[in-house]
């Protein structure tokens, strides 16, 4: 029998709307075998995730959505089946909540100039002692009649040239791949077709991707049309890369993004679980 497997998916530990252990209760009503949770630059959420698993008896991999930079351009890596202990990587996880508290103030200085009220705090307020990030922002945004959902906010705000907008250098990439690799994970490539950049630039981040270690390639998301399937499908096999399957799944208003609801792995790819089942 084929397990069903969500590999990407978010809480309140960051900017999903679930708590650890109700996402855990709504993977399992979904019919989900195995679910990775991959908050963005944080682990909070996998004790109380990891607890709630066992009573649900479903299989829980530890992980994590890292923000990373390469060449100027930022890009997510999800780390599978890390040990959330692992001291390199919590010390890293600090310095990147340093950065995120940096550039929500910054943020929220150039949302004031546009007249939004209170931006900074307001948004630190909805992320309460979770990792900040520029989805809080959008909700704030929301809130305040800026734009009626989260697709429109991240049309108008928050990206490049738009107001709202910083720049931010994260973790190195190849460091980033370290530490999964270190604290005993894999890194996957998240979501390859939402980073606007060119195939020609996507081909040499998948270069450099793997000679840092990377192992595996989102091919099915939440979100990915066939035609983007294909050409993920295609990539992965060119730079013999794993398939990895996950949702990123938030809650919120982009409701068309189903937890554990995900299209068929193409049979051209070899799903990243081979990698731990064999
Ligand atoms: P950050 O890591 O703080 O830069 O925030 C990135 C988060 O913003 C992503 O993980 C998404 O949750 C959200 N986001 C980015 N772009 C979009 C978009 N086009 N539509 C909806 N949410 C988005
Ligand atoms: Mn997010
Ligand atoms: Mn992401
Ligand atoms: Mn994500």
């Amino acid at each position: 029998m084929r397990l069903v497997y969500d590999l990407h998916t978010h809480t309140t530990a960051s900017d999903g709307e679930l708590s650890p252990k109700a996402l855990v209760i709504k993977a399992k009503a979904n019919g989900v075998d195995v679910l990775a949770i991959t908050d963005h630059d944080t682990t909070e959420g996998i004790a109380e995730a990891e607890n709630e698993a066992c009573k649900q008896n479903i299989r829980l991999l530890p992980g994590i959505e890292l923000s990373v930079s390469w060449m100027d351009k930022n890009f997510h890596i999800v780390g599978l089946g890390i040990d959330p202990d692992n001291r390199e990587l919590q010390a890293s996880l600090i310095e990147t909540e340093e950065l995120r508290q940096q550039r929500a103030i910054m943020i929220g200085k150039k949302l004031e100039k546009i007249g939004v009220t209170n931006a900074y705090f307001e948004a630190k307020g909805l992320a309460g002692t979770h990792t900040l990030t520029r989805s809080h922002f959008a909700r704030v945004l929301i809130n305040q009649g800026f734009a009626k959902d989260s697709r429109e906010v991240f049309k108008n705000y928050l990206v490049n040239n738009k107001p709202g907008f910083v720049k931010t250098n994260w973790l190195e990439m190849a460091s980033g791949i370290k530490l999964i690799k270190d604290s005993g994970g894999e890194a996957i490539l998240a979501h390859p077709m939402r980073y606007n950049i060119t195939a020609s630039w996507l081909r040499r981040f998948l270069v450099a991707f793997k000679e840092a270690g990377g192992v595996g390639i989102e091919v099915v998301t939440g979100s990915s049309n066939a035609d983007e399937i294909k050409t993920t499908a295609a990539y992965a096999k060119r730079f013999e890369l794993s398939g990895s399957a996950g949702s990123d799944f938030h809650g919120f208003d982009n409701t068309w993004v189903k937890l554990g609801q995900l299209a068929a792995m193409p049979e051209s790819v070899t799903p990243v679980w081979e990698r731990w089942e064999g």
